[in-house]
């Protein structure tokens, strides 16, 4: 579980990351490949591989997670203009880093549809 994961590295503190925001739950971080001006992940700081995960588990973590999504939105001034949030799920939905982690993204325009 834990321990090959990147992002529970990060929680744990044992590798570095730009972490701009923290609760009992939840860490958010600069993405270390940024796709645009803003780009942060956030992530619950237990091990929940994805949405289906989370869904079985404990659905109402999506709830809370969105709650810390719009707040980091609005601090880094994405609100009104706008953002993007995005959950890359499974092999066919590009997702390369297999704990739950919610992308947000802004400062530019996004285009549509996705790659
Ligand atoms: P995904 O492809 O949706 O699984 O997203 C994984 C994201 O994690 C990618 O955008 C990577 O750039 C990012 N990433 C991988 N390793 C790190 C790290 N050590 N610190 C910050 N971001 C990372
Ligand atoms: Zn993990």
């Amino acid at each position: 579980m834990g321990q090959d994961c990147i992002f529970c590295k990060i929680a744990a503190g044992e590798i570095p990351a730009k972490t701009c925001y923290e609760d009992e739950e939840f860490l958010a971080f600069a993405d270390i490949n940024p796709q645009a001006p803003v780009h942060l992940l956030v992530i619950p700081r237990r091990h929940v591989a994805d949405v289906a995960e989370a869904a079985a588990t404990d659905p109402a973590l999506i709830g809370r997670i969105f709650s810390v999504i719009e707040r980091l939105a609005r601090e880094r001034g994405l609100v009104p203009d706008g953002f993007r949030v995005v959950c890359n799920t499974g092999p066919q939905g590009g997702q390369t880093v297999k704990h739950l982690h919610f992308h947000i993204l802004g400062g530019r325009f996004m285009g549509w549809p996705p790659g």
